[in-house]
């Protein structure tokens, strides 16, 4: 393992406290938050701990801005988030190491996520002037039917720590860029880079009580304060599915609109016609980006069964080749876990399998000393009924089974109640297009383990959510619909 003796100063100029209404406050009471750096787990920083008071003040504050905000031009709400984009780009490496501090996945990766999230401004500061209505033929001389479409209103954005910006500018853009006003409360384990991010909006000129945020240890409570209110109209949540569907229940009683980008468990489904080398390729990418913390992370390897061998083997010694320590040493790939819930979670993972039959690789172990760190492993013999095949891993660990036909890889690719991404590798354009057509999840790589990009609706299918983020259907769902029938035209 590389070296754990790393500078984790932060950045001097990272906000610690809630952001309501232009204003940085300390919490009710003066509660502080502690934030620690996973790898070795050291705290790094006091937050606000915000109360449920403070959630109502911020919501207020977005209640108060929604009134002129909302009467504001869709070209003045794209200046302001040009700049905001222009402002990320310019602190991208303060952005980069907060990230890596609080998160813990590795520099170079922690740079990619911090232009991922500019991706997403950039995107939304340019779709902003694209918000069009339409006219409808009315059956009558003497009336016009129009439909516009309005900001939603005040939105509350309840983010994860796994993507510690990207996760939050996908909601915030393009809800800004239609012309809601915001109440985020980021996850309580990477607070610091959405305080920065406030920050930045906020020198970017947006007005203030456009964009307030409550870092907060009593997430329920600060979510049943908003979500009681009338007033808040939207709730965008990225996050687990036992959550997601804890807020569906509570949205009932004002019937607040939703998205949710919920869990994942993706298939990675690799026919013998594939080419080994990309597909192992894009195996690294979709499987150990941030550790295999990621919605989208391949969780099983399908492979066909004339192939499986080639596949283990090549698998193993790339997974083997990967080094893993603190995020900031260079040269390192993969981080640690989030916390011992996380490292947890894996290793029972890897017991289970190994319980039912199936055989380590390499890895398979937690790493000695401090920091949540697993090894990178492959298993091979999995098989349906083990936790790595039906549960979000959220970790290191390659898990290998296989199939025979096509039929039996894309049944098996089904086989599960989650549908945020699948992958499939093969060299056929007809077998490509049959077994996209048949997975049952919002994404397919084909041949590709990374397609995540701001231009393309991100969203899943079944137990994996509703509503996409990104393209122009981020936009939409920040957006209603209003009907307008004009009558009285012939005189
Ligand atoms: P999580 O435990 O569901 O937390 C997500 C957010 O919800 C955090 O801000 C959390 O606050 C908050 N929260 C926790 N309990 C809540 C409650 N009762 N009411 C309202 N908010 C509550 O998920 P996570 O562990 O942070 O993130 C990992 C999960 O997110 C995985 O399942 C992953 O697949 C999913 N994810 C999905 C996507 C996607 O696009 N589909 C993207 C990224 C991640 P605290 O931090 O204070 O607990």
């Amino acid at each position: 393992m590389a070296a754990r003796q790393v500078d984790t100063t932060l950045p001097k100029d990272v906000p610690t406290q809630l952001l309501i209404g232009g204003k940085w406050r300390a919490a009710h009471g003066n509660q502080t938050l502690a934030v620690s750096d996973p790898a070795t787990e050291q705290v790094v920083a006091e937050v606000a701990d915000g109360s449920v008071e403070d959630a109502q003040v911020a919501l207020e504050a977005a209640v108060a801005a929604f009134a002129g905000f909302k009467k504001t031009s869709a070209y003045q709400r794209s200046r302001w988030l040009r700049s905001w984009f222009e402002a990320i780009r310019s602190h991208r490496d303060p952005l980069a190491r907060l990230i890596t501090i609080e998160n813990g996945k590795p520099l170079t990766e922690a740079l990619g996520e911090v232009d991922y999230a500019a991706s997403f401004v950039e995107w939304f500061s340019e779709e902003a002037k694209r918000v069009y209505g339409r006219t409808i033929p009315a059956t009558t001389t003497d009336r016009r039917l129009l439909a516009i479409r309005q900001p939603v209103g005040v939105v509350a954005a309840i983010t994860p720590w796994n993507f510690p910006a990207a996760m939050i500018t996908r909601k915030l853009a393009p809800a800004l860029a239609a012309g809601c006003t915001v109440v985020l409360k980021p996850a309580s384990l990477t607070p610091l880079t959405a305080l920065y991010l406030a920050k930045l909006w906020q020198e970017a000129g947006g007005p203030d009580g456009t964009l307030n945020v409550i870092t907060t240890s009593q997430a329920s409570a600060v979510a049943d304060a908003w979500m009681s209110d009338q007033r808040l109209r939207k709730v965008t949540f990225t996050g687990s599915t036992p959550i997601g569907q804890e807020l569906i229940r509570k949205s009932a009683a004002q019937v607040q609109r939703l998205s949710l980008e919920l869990g994942g468990q993706a298939p990675f489904v690799v026919f013998d016609d594939a080419d080994l080398d990309l597909t192992i390729a894009a195996m690294l990418v979709s499987k150990f980006r941030n550790g295999g913390q990621s919605c989208v992370a391949s969780n099983r390897m399908l492979v066909q069964r004339n192939i499986l061998a080639a596949f283990t083997e090549r698998a193993t010694a790339a997974t083997a080749a990967l080094r893993i320590g603190h995020g900031l040493t260079p040269g390192v790939e993969i981080g640690p876990l989030i916390d011992r819930s996380g490292q947890q979670k894996v290793l029972a993972h890897i017991a289970d399998a190994l319980a039912k039959g199936a055989q380590v690789q390499t890895g398979g172990r937690a790493l000695d000393g401090s920091g949540f760190f697993v090894q990178p492993t492959v298993l091979s013999g999995v098989q349906p009924g083990m936790r790595v095949m039906e549960e979000e891993t959220f970790g290191p660990v390659v898990a290998i089974s296989a199939f025979d036909t096509e039929e039996q890889g894309v049944a098996l690719a089904n086989a599960s109640p989650f549908g945020l991404a699948a992958y499939a590798f093969t060299a056929s354009a007809g077998r490509a297009w049959r077994v996209a057509e048949g997975l049952e999840y919002g994404i397919v790589g084909l041949n590709e383990g990374l397609p995540s990009t701001a231009q393309a609706p991100f969203g899943g299918w079944k137990l994996s959510g509703i509503g996409r983020e990104g393209a122009s259907e981020g936009l939409d769902a920040f957006l209603e619909e209003k009907y307008i029938a004009w009558g009285g035209i012939d005189g």
